[in-house]
């Protein structure tokens, strides 16, 4: 029948201006992210860390950096390496978070931002100063022990090494 085509095409049309709008207003609007999330400036705790270099070597990458001496101390193994050097250059970084599940000891943690836009590649090798300062709030990403808390990263607040244990 003739304008049956229009009325049903403005039905859709209708049906969608009653919708509550899937878009969100970024930067205005913060987007809500799951606990899970894989972001990309680390957690890293180094009370728990012995500079073992598990996570450097599994990177598939090679982007993680690091350089110890020994005569450090770490809280579950005792004597272990001190960490002088710890890189991570997440310009080239994929997210797959093996990492994350190569460390033995809980001292590695996906992160949970996902703003840190820079003007040069350089800028955006995080340094063992920027991880030790940066406020802890860890992605439940493979960590069970914070999932069993309901941690959520995004709304909980920032955690200690004590903390995040299993
Ligand atoms: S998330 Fe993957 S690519 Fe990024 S540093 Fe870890 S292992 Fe390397
Ligand atoms: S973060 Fe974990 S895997 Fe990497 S050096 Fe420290 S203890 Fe080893």
């Amino acid at each position: 029948m003739y304008g049956l085509g229009i009325a049903k095409g403005l039905l859709v049309t209708l049906t969608n201006l009653m919708r509550k709008p899937t878009t969100v207003q970024y930067p205005e609007e913060a987007v809500t992210q799951a606990p899970r999330f894989r972001g990309e400036e680390f957690t890293w705790y180094v009370e728990r860390c012995t500079g073992c270099a598990s996570c450097a070597k599994y990177c598939p990458l090679g982007i993680i950096r690091i350089v110890t001496h020994p005569g450090g101390l770490n809280i579950q193994e005792g004597e272990s390496y001190a960490v002088d050097v710890f890189d991570i250059d997440i310009g080239r970084c994929m997210f797959c978070g093996l990492c994350v599940e190569a460390c033995p000891y809980d001292a590695l943690f996906m992160g949970s931002g996902f703003e840190r836009a820079r003007y040069r590649r350089g800028e955006l090798v995080i340094s063992v100063e920027e991880l030790k300062q940066a406020e802890k709030r860890p992605s439940t990403w493979f960590r069970p022990q914070l999932e069993a808390k309901s941690y959520n990263p995004q709304t909980g607040k920032p955690l200690s090494w004590e903390e995040v244990g299993r």
